[in-house]
């Protein structure tokens, strides 16, 4: 009778552990994925002899960053299934410890809660019911998401691999590059980068001013 009441019940975790450990992210800790769009739109901008890849006018315009739980991969989600509410992530966690309202474990039973709710939305009223809510925001706080120093100690810590921080890093991407909510501190560095294309505020023909100095 357990095992058959373990799929509905919280220790579901005990299930999906097993394929979750398998499907886990083995590149080196640090090393985030790209925004294939703004790789491309980089790529053309070095070189105007690129072709660009070819486009479908009837596409739905595409989210950059994750706003719900359906911008986050199946992964992600597989992720927050998998979770044991252990709480050894949020026990290493630097911004957890210094105080900063961010906690990783809370951050996974956030996102299987919200996914739990957007499931019951679909049964009642269909895939394309929108209840006017969101993993960011109702959930899960910018100032959560700000907290976090992208240390990996987290993912390190986790006993079946998750990784809070693959959703931390994609609801960012979404203030920024979808609201341009980014907090003031990086803004300032966002432009320089734009204008001297470094995190300076000196221009580059300054860069080897050092070598003359005494
Ligand atoms: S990556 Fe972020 S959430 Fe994870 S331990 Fe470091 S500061 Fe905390
Ligand atoms: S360490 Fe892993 S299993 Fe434990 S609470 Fe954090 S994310 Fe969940």
């Amino acid at each position: 009778m357990f095992l058959n009441y373990v799929p509905f019940s919280k220790h579901f975790h005990i299930l999906l552990s097993f394929p979750n450990v398998w499907y886990s992210n083995l590149e080196k800790k640090g090393k985030f994925t790209n925004l294939e769009s703004v790789t491309n739109e980089v790529k053309l901008m070095l070189d105007p002899s690129a072709v660009p890849p070819p486009v479908d006018p009837n596409a739905a315009p595409q989210r950059f960053g994750a706003k719900d739980v359906r911008d986050l991969t199946w992964k992600n989600l597989m992720d927050s299934y998998s979770c044991t509410e252990c709480g050894r992530c949020t026990s290493v966690c630097p911004a957890n410890i210094t105080g900063k309202a961010l906690s990783p474990r809370k951050i996974m039973m956030d996102t299987r809660d919200r996914l739990e709710e957007v499931g019951k939305n679909i049964d009642m009223h269909g895939p394309d019911h929108d209840d006017g809510k969101s993993l960011l925001n109702d959930y899960i706080t910018p100032e959560e998401l700000w907290a976090c120093t992208t240390c990996n100690a987290c993912v390190q810590a986790c006993p079946v691999n998750i990784d809070p921080l693959s959703i931390i890093v994609d609801m960012r991407r979404y203030l920024v590059m979808e609201q341009s909510a980014a907090p003031a501190e990086l803004n300032g560095m966002f432009t320089k980068i734009e204008n001297n294309g470094a995190p300076w505020q000196f221009s580059p023909a300054d860069r080897m001013n050092w070598v003359n100095q005494d």
